[in-house]
């Protein structure tokens, strides 16, 4: 009895997490995120899905982040009637958040329409007339809402024809998981995204059963995080000297996550005086439901976090916290005089309404752009922090002269020695590993590192690479 594996995303590349697992007759999908990078090769990718939506039994989501949840809109229109296995808090988050990309998706479309048009009729028809089409609708979302079954972590459950799901937090955000798929004796493992012990506000990974098989994430395989002590005064001195400057911070962020991370962090700043009085919008109505979800959630939570709120405070809230979540209210902050800081969506500057805020302010030095997390190849927020002092935006160029300023410590990713860490409890059972979600030169480095600790045999699939495993 053997399991086939094949690599569809997030290989050798850190978006579009989907792994295809076949058993017994039956396709299943680990993941079903959304790739990104170049507009056109992601739209592309995103659409052209390489299985028959109708003949995927279950999908296994292990975290609610839209590079691996983002497509599923995508796969339902196509045919896919679900289940989708997942946590209670990655289902509760991933409505939010699919109804939200499908609302950006199609706002994107038809605002690059709209500016098309207009360019057209002034500089006469070009004969390149295609409009840009959404890649799924709000109805594809909404239709894929209820396909999602919660199963607790350490519960086992079947999803299929002898085949177990049983998840443990992988402690990246809230509701991720690392699983463990097992049937007719073979165990496969999955990562997920692995967190990192210690950080703020969502509980530390657990260490996953014995498996035969893994596939493991590999974002920060060639990396060492600094101290995450230093997080605070490096967030309390770039908000201090923007402000000073009278300028706008504006903080690309995952909407879910990151966001509810930097005002928790944002929160403690101010309690203890240590920056300026200025204020903080969190300018995404997803941003904004999602900060419900984590209110919800409170046992996922660490012990900092609960204490937190046994003293009665609310972590999300302060006087000079404004959460945006109308569009008039968003544009209204075009006008408003500076030092202020936004906290926007999307993480990467690839959609949504820091895209705008980025537009208007990326040209003034007296801004500051404030990157907390991973930036794929290709994408505008790896520009930015490459420090090019020109980007593109919506396809035309922008001068960059504000100040833009990195802080890796928040990342939600296992660094190299912690991911060697990780793998530690598993090591001794496993057959192979399978290193995906991590651009390639860090997977070498990271491949070398396991090799130098471990006897594993380790592959680096490519996309489209099958395995068998028995
Ligand atoms: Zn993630």
């Amino acid at each position: 009895m053997s399991m086939k594996l094949t690599f569809w995303g997030a290989a050798r590349t850190v978006t579009g997490s989907m792994h295809q697992l076949d058993f017994q007759g039956e396709t299943y999908l680990l993941d079903c995120g959304l790739f990104q990078g170049r507009r056109q090769e992601a739209f592309q990718r995103n659409r052209e899905l390489p299985v028959h939506a109708k003949n995927v039994r279950a999908v296994l989501l292990s975290h609610a982040h839209i590079d691996h949840s983002g497509n599923l809109p995508n796969l339902v229109r196509n045919g896919f009637s679900g289940p989708i296995f997942t946590s209670p808090a990655t289902a509760d988050l991933s409505e939010t958040m699919l109804l939200d990309s499908a609302f950006i998706q199609q706002k994107d479309a038809e605002f690059i329409n709209r500016r098309n048009k207009r360019r057209r009729s002034v500089m006469e028809e070009l004969g390149d007339s295609h409009e840009v089409e959404a890649l799924y609708t709000v109805e594809d979302a909404e239709a894929t809402v209820p396909l999602f079954h919660s199963v607790l972590p350490h519960c086992p459950h079947e999803v299929g024809p002898h085949l177990t799901y049983e998840t443990v937090n992988a402690g990246h955000m809230l509701g991720s998981t690392s699983m463990v798929l097992s049937g007719r004796g073979l165990r496969l493992g999955f990562s997920g995204d692995i967190g990192r012990v210690g950080l703020p506000i969502i509980a530390d990974p657990e260490p996953l059963p014995p498996v035969d098989y893994l596939i493991m994430e590999s974002t920060y395989g060639d990396r060492f995080h600094e101290e995450q002590g230093n997080v605070k005064q490096k967030l309390a001195d770039v908000i201090t000297r923007t402000a000073a400057r009278g300028g706008k911070i504006i903080a690309p962020s995952f909407a879910v996550g990151r966001t509810q991370q930097l005002v928790l962090l944002i929160h403690e700043l101010i309690r203890e005086g240590r920056i300026p009085s200025i204020p903080i919008f969190v300018d995404s109505p997803l941003a904004v439901n999602a900060t419900d979800v984590f209110r919800r959630h409170l046992y996922l939570y660490d012990d900092e976090t609960r204490t937190f709120l046994r003293e009665g405070v609310d972590p999300f809230g302060f006087k000079r916290l404004v959460y945006v979540r109308e569009v008039e209210k968003s544009k209204a902050l075009n006008d408003l005089r500076g030092p202020f800081m936004v906290i926007s969506a999307s993480g990467m500057c690839e959609a949504g309404r820091v895209l705008h805020h980025l537009r208007n302010n990326i040209g003034d030095p007296r801004n500051t752009v404030l990157i907390t997390g991973f930036q794929a190849e290709n994408t505008l927020g790896r520009k930015l922090q490459e420090g090019w002092t020109e980007v593109p935006i919506w396809g035309e160029p922008y001068p960059r002269r504000c100040e833009v300023e990195v802080i890796t410590e928040l990342s939600g990713h296992a660094d190299q020695g912690e991911l060697l860490k990780w793998l530690e409890p598993v090591a001794p059972t496993l057959k192979k590993l399978f290193l995906v979600h991590g651009e390639y030169p860090a997977q070498q480095a990271l491949k070398a590192a396991i090799q130098a600790r471990y006897a594993i045999e380790v592959e680096i699939p490519t996309r489209g690479e099958a395995f068998t495993l028995a």
